[in-house]
């Protein structure tokens, strides 16, 4: 997982086991790849607006680009092994 914010994307399971940076949302990796795409995740803490979700109990009423950074993940090709370049 490459985000280079949060430590390669895992956070030692400090929001449950499987959750990590997906491009800035805060997912589990599974829900990442086969979840729901109209659902308005948390962000990590590379999103700017991460500082303000921990103060503001109402985030999710506010923060609505993680369905696009979602897809946006989705569409460029997550690592998966049939979408890895094997450089021939
Ligand atoms: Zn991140």
């Amino acid at each position: 997982m490459g985000c280079k914010h949060c430590r390669g994307g895992f956070f030692d399971g400090r929001f449950g086991q499987d959750v990590e940076c997906v491009n800035g949302v805060l997912i589990d990796i599974d829900e990442a790849h086969e979840g729901p795409s109209d659902t308005v995740y948390p962000v990590a803490p590379c999103h700017p607006m991460w500082e303000r979700q921990r103060t503001d109990p109402d985030a999710e009423t506010w923060v609505n680009d993680t369905c696009e950074r979602l897809a946006a993940w989705r569409s460029q090709g997550p690592t998966t092994q049939q979408d890895t370049p094997h450089g021939k």
